[in-house]
């Protein structure tokens, strides 16, 4: 076996952009991927296709998973030997799947780390680029270099299930914000503007973000809630705003009517006159709570 030896498993944007960087690092690379054609560059670039997924395993001591979830793994891996290997699961989940996953994979005889990747592809073997990864501390030591050279990690412990916490806050934060993106562009379409129109005023206010939530989370943390800067009164008035501008354009109001909802408990609750960063402690007494759909 080469001592650089690497296997990719699973090659959607991802897991091809890990690919490729170990092959331009000189790594031995193995890969797999449930439908054929993925591997197709990878291949003419030196990497080695491997008929199964168990075969990639077996081809290198550490492999790297970037798949759709967890439980494409259990359906890659089913019945493969594991033993004496290392997996390091790139691929999004929650925590619990991440411990069951952690589970799993030691009782087949193979160390286990699970992480999430917080860049795009293109990020990939790029300075700046991090990923959160926790498992056994022995483990990420071992690995920590090779796994580096595709993201600077960011180690979160011996708990499997924490870097997909950490991952899935992050997660939180930017799939609402990108939520909020195209339901902007949405009412923009409506008011036949583009998103290009709506880009530079939609990145100011995101990057203004940054002194909100610095602003707001030592208050948070101290149990702060005063209304000296935002009354959630006020708060509440601006997003009826934005509620009845996008139903004015004739665009989907969900969205922004769960939002509503959120504020207007917050008034009932008479916490009219206090920050609307109350609403963290709204949003722990949930009106809504599992999942459905
Ligand atoms: P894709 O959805 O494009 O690819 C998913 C991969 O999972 C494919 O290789 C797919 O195989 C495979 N797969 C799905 N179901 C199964 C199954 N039952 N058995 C075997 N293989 C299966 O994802 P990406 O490459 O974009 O992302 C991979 C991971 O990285 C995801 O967990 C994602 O959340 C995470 N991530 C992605 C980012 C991005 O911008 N793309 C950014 C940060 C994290 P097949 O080709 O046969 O369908």
């Amino acid at each position: 076996m080469h001592p650089t030896s690497v296997s990719i498993i699973g090659l959607g944007p991802m897991g091809r952009a890990m690919a490729a960087v170990y092959l331009d690092a000189g790594h031995e690379v193995t890969v797999w991927n449930r439908s054929p054609g993925k591997d197709t560059d990878l291949v003419a670039r030196g990497a080695r296709r491997a008929a199964t997924a168990a075969e990639a395993v077996a081809a290198s001591a550490l492999t790297v998973l970037s798949l759709i979830d967890v439980d494409a793994m259990y359906t890659a891996l089913d019945g493969a030997d594991l033993s004496g290997r290392t997996l390091v699961n790139l691929s999004s989940d929650v925590p619990d799947k991440a411990r069951e996953a952690a589970l799993w994979v030691a009782e087949r005889g193979a160390a286990y780390l699970t992480g999430g990747v917080n860049v795009p592809p293109s990020g990939i073997g790029q300075e700046g680029s991090t990923a959160f990864v926790s498992g056994p501390e022995e483990v990420y030591a071992a690995h920590r270099e090779t796994l580096d050279l595709l993201v600077e990690t960011d180690y979160r412990g011996a708990d499997p299930g924490h870097a997909q916490l950490y991952y899935q806050l992050n997660m939180i934060m930017f799939w609402t914000s990108m939520t909020g993106f195209h339901q902007a562009v949405a009412v923009a379409q409506a008011h036949g503007l583009t998103a290009a129109d709506v880009l530079p005023h939609a990145a100011y206010t995101t990057d203004s973000m940054r002194g909100f939530l610095g602003f707001y989370a030592p208050r948070i943390d101290a149990g702060e809630h005063g209304g000296d800067v935002d009354r959630l009164a006020m708060c509440a008035a601006s997003v009826e705003h934005i509620l009845h501008t996008a139903a004015d354009a004739g665009v989907d109001t969900g969205i922004l009517a769960a939002h509503a909802d959120l504020f207007r408990r917050g008034l009932a609750a008479g916490l009219g006159e206090d920050s609307s960063s109350r609403l963290v402690g709204l949003l722990r007494e949930p009106a809504v709570a599992g999942v459905s759909g």
